[in-house]
């Protein structure tokens, strides 16, 4: 594993009420927003910034060989669970919107469904006119995650001024150094987000499905280790900013 932490000494605090809303979190799958940046949405809510949140895909792929949970009830289950860890971070439930993808296959732009894709992104995001923007690292090591960045970036043209914040999930775990922020690319902001751990964890531990208690009949199914939730509520999360 890379020694990712070496690379944030140089982060700059982000103060989370410097953030504008609308603030938009833009998620590939259900959990991503709370493992990447759930303590900084619980600060905006807490704030009364107005946040909003979109999911990508359905979260239907992780446990492909089980009979007991077919794509579409998992699928089911894995929306209640994102609901519910967004009830514990603030979210209103009136500005939540999932688009139902297909999990595993977020396509680019450039492919079949992209364009539509786009289209669905940007028709979601004119219900709140982005000031601020929370979504995936630009190369967070999984391809839906590539994938999302990207559909979301192009959907941005039409706010070119909305600021750009881009979250990490599995940069700690699975990072090539190539995959880590370049000298110069990006502003590494760190937002110090101790004092909503515990909510933070809660929020994780809304998704059941992932933590292995929950699919008994699938064992290459996905299971989210303790000691990923362990970092990701150690109460700082970093933010990276690209100049573009
Ligand atoms: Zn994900």
């Amino acid at each position: 594993m890379t020694d990712v932490p070496e690379f944030w000494p140089t982060a700059a605090a982000l103060a989370p009420s410097s953030l504008a809303g609308p603030v938009w979190v833009i998620a590939p799958h259900p959990d991503d927003e709370s493992l990447g940046c759930g303590g900084l949405l619980a600060e905006l809510t807490d704030l009364g910034t107005p946040t909003w949140a979109l999911l990508l895909s359905d979260g239907g792929a992780s446990h492909p060989a089980s009979a007991d949970w077919p794509r579409d009830r998992l699928a089911r289950q894995r929306l209640a669970e994102w609901h519910a860890g967004l009830d514990l971070l603030g979210l209103h439930r009136d500005r939540r919107l999932a688009l139902n993808l297909p999990d595993g296959r977020l396509p680019f732009p450039w492919q079949e469904g992209g364009a539509a894709t786009v289209a669905a992104i940007r028709s979601a995001l004119a219900l709140a006119a982005p000031a601020t923007v929370l979504l995936p690292w630009r190369r967070d090591p999984h391809p839906d995650h590539q994938a999302a960045h990207v559909l979301i970036s192009s959907a941005l043209e039409e706010w070119p001024a909305a600021r750009r914040l881009e979250y990490t999930v599995w940069l700690s775990e699975r990072a090539e150094s190539a995959d880590l922020p370049q000298p110069g690319e990006a502003t590494v902001w760190s937002a110090e987000v101790r004092r909503q751990a515990g909510r933070k964890d809660a929020a994780i531990r809304c998704h059941a499905s992932q933590l292995g208690g929950l699919i008994h009949d699938d064992p290459t199914g996905f299971v989210l280790q303790e000691d990923m939730i362990r970092r990701a509520v150690s109460g700082q999360e970093v933010l990276l900013e690209v100049r573009e």
